[in-house]
């Protein structure tokens, strides 16, 4: 790195007046009025905002490279020594080794050695960690400290590749100067740090720590998805984070200091290709939302817990009545061989879903469900290829999907089976209506729920002027300031969605009393159909998939088709079976909707005909920059084109979309957003000349 020169110019005065104790024996900086860091709670407000605020166990355990973190003000090193802490407790938590940790903290008026053993003692519970710190910290006049101090920590400690930078100047010089090693792809700078802390003195004491250069810098060396953390919540910081990119959000406290503010480096307003910017608004204080099934009932708790009001208007007598109104619905993820896009998607959704689901039963909100696996039975040769190749570039942790012979697929199963296949442990079932419901309970405990049933909203007509919406239904109309559509296929005729490339595709699935040969079955199993563990007594054999009719009307023909179809994928398991068809009862055909990629649609609706005029050069050049964000329908958004995965991909869906909403930071990174945005289609189609 260059040498920053500020501390050559301008002698630092770190006589011993700087620093004083308080009676409990904690830090004070006399020069800037202000503390160190809070001990009222010991460390723990510390901890909360810049560990747990950056989720650094989480991170470290799935990094597969160097995590770098940057800080603002190394002062007596706690945070740097707590950081120590969780890398080894993450450590102790798994078996696979860490990757190396690179901690670059920026002081100007650094401490004597004598001070920080003095301000650290106050903590002896952290004491392991201190003395690794005390051990390499500078001896001497801190006048006379280098500018730039690496040390590595001793490799007795856990035997990883522990890092620490010290750049002793002004911040803001420090992080100019700094110019690392930074990869770069396809001459795009891609950053260096991954998670900042923010740790100066308060704003309003320390204002020179907290210029408009220092955030330009905090830019210039983010890498993309980058975490912030600062005990601030200062509104200029804020808009400094939201200037350079950064989405933030309040980070709830457990102690006397009710918030702070964390953020993620995401669309970058410079970089950044127009068309993947997402369009920003004011959180609104009302959201309307149109639908009834698993979509609606993810969003309604997810903005509801966002302290957003939400109206829904469902078309039925009450929720789930469509595609979540079938008895059993599978959870599991798409996992193709390789890592490609849809497979990270689902990947990302199926862990994002399991955790709110998990979270509800946690929280009381029972719904019918079962976590025995999915079995993806290999029961033709291509299947038995598909699985080798899968094994063979092992793409995916075991955790999640991993290769079975014929007879650890029997044992998952519980039923003797002929073939192998592609296991997913964490993968199972849930009842579909049990759970929509419960979702909505929750969202309902907030008292920000309100729920109208047998409200078929048929047009949807915008205000010239404010651009809210009016909401036309067969029998009533209703103001919306801002409007959400995630009633699936029965959507599909309001003419905004006209132009989208979604389409109504009917699936049957099968209801068949359990009797003696499949009633052991235990997991999930995925042929070309599926068939699932007995629940009440009944087992669902799915599923049929006829585009071009929108018929819910179930018939025997279409249960033929599933048993058809499960006979020839399981000869093993259906010859045992005596077919009765009064066994067969309450099949039901519903509506899926599905996209043309097979990701679903979730964003801001594109105003077409300005893409068109908007991003003409992209015919010519694909990756021709263009600075405006694109162009979109004010406050109408979508989340629908979840095809038979909705239980997998609407709880990622809502939450992206409540960031969408609130403005907050997305759970996803800018390259998943636009694969899920609303106007890719028109933006591939405008790159192939086909519009
Ligand atoms: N993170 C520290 C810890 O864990 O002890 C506490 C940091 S304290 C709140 C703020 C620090 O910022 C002080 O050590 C102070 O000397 C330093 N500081 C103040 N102005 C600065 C500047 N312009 N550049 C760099 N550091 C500065």
């Amino acid at each position: 790195p260059a040498k920053a020169t500020s501390l050559d110019k301008e002698p630092i005065n770190n006589s011993d007046d700087h620093l004083h104790y308080r009676p409990d024996g904690s830090p004070y900086s006399q020069r800037f009025n202000d503390i160190y860091f809070d001990t009222q709670s010991g460390y723990q407000q510390s901890k909360e905002i810049f560990i747990d605020g950056n989720n650094i166990t989480e991170r470290l355990l799935q990094a597969s490279d160097t995590v770098t973190i940057a800080e603002t003000g190394f002062g007596t090193g706690l945070n740097f020594i707590l950081t120590l802490q969780a890398y080894e407790r993450a450590q102790k938590s798994t078996e696979k080794k860490l990757p190396p940790l690179h901690f670059i903290s920026v002081e100007k008026y650094p401490l004597s050695k004598a001070q920080l053993v003095k301000s650290l003692a106050i903590l002896p519970q952290l004491a392991n960690y201190s003395d690794l710190l005390i051990a390499l910290y500078p001896q001497g006049d801190p006048d006379n400290f280098p500018n730039n101090l690496s040390i590595a920590l001793p490799e007795s400690f856990l035997d990883n590749n522990i890092k620490l930078t010290l750049l002793f100047d002004d911040a803001t010089a420090a992080l100019t100067a700094f110019e690392p090693h930074i990869n770069h792809s396809r001459g795009k700078q891609k950053g260096l740090i991954d998670i900042w802390y923010l740790d100066g003195f308060s704003p309003a004491k320390n204002p020179e720590m907290w210029g408009s250069e220092l955030f330009n810098q905090i830019a210039r060396l983010s890498k993309a998805q980058a975490s912030l953390t600062t005990f601030t919540v200062a509104g200029f910081v804020k808009r400094e984070l939201q200037r350079i990119g950064y989405r933030t959000e309040k980070l709830i406290l457990n102690g006397k200091k009710a918030d702070a503010q964390r953020a993620i480096f995401q669309q970058n307003p410079i970089t950044r290709k127009g068309y993947q910017l997402r369009p920003t608004i004011t959180k609104p204080q009302h959201v309307s939302i149109i639908g009834g099934g698993i979509a609606s009932a993810c969003l309604s708790y997810a903005l509801t817990k966002q302290g957003v009001k939400v109206t829904l208007y469902c078309k039925d007598m009450s929720v789930a009545q469509g595609a979540s109104s079938n008895a059993i619905g599978a959870l599991y993820p798409l996992f193709h061989q390789q890592s490609d896009d849809i497979s990270l998607f689902y990947q990302h959704a199926f862990l994002h879903a399991k955790n709110l689901y998990q979270d509800l039963l946690k929280q009381g909100f029972h719904f019918a469900h079962d976590w025995c696996g999915i079995l993806e039975v290999s029961y033709k040769d291509s299947l038995v290829k598909r699985q080798q190749a899968f094994e063979e570039i092992n793409a995916w942790p075991a955790s999640l999907i991993h290769g079975v012979n014929a007879h650890q697929a029997s044992e998952h199963a519980g039923i003797k089976l002929d073939h192998g296949g592609l296991f997913m442990p964490h993968a199972g079932w849930i009842s579909p209506p049990e759970l929509v419901k419960q979702l909505f309970n929750a969202a309902e405990k907030t008292n920000r729920l309100r729920i109208k049933c047998q409200t078929k909203i048929n047009k949807l007509v915008q205000n010239s002027h404010n651009k809210s919406w009016r909401l036309i239904s067969d029998k009533e109309n209703f103001d919306a300031s801002v409007v959400v559509l995630c009633g699936g296929a029965e959507n599909i005729n309001i003419e905004q969605l006209s132009s989208l490339p979604l389409s109504a595709t009917r699936g049957q699935v099968t209801s068949m009393k359990t009797n003696s040969v499949i009633g052991p079955l235990k997991t999930v199993i995925c042929h070309k159909g599926y068939l699932t563990p007995a629940h009440n007594n009944q087992h669902c054999i799915g599923a049929t998939f006829q585009k071009n009719n929108t018929s819910d009307t179930p018939t025997s023909e279409d249960d033929r088709y599933n048993i058809t179809m499960l006979k020839k994928c399981l000869p093993e398991l259906t010859q045992a079976i005596n077919w009765q068809s009064e066994d067969i009862s309450m099949s039901k055909a519903r509506l899926r909707c599905m996209s043309q990629d097979h990701l679903p649609l979730v964003g801001a609706m594109p105003n077409i005909s300005e893409h068109i005029t908007q991003y003409p050069h992209l015919a010519k050049d694909k990756n021709w920059p263009y600075q405006a964000p694109a162009p979109c329908i004010d406050n109408l958004y979508l989340m629908t084109g979840f095809g038979a995965r909705g239980l997998c991909s609407a709880p990622l869906a809502a939450e992206i979309l409540t960031a969408d909403i609130c403005n907050t930071p997305f759970p996803v990174n800018t390259e998943m957003l636009f694969n899920l945005s609303p106007n890719r289609f028109i933006i591939r189609d405008m790159i192939k000349r086909k519009i």
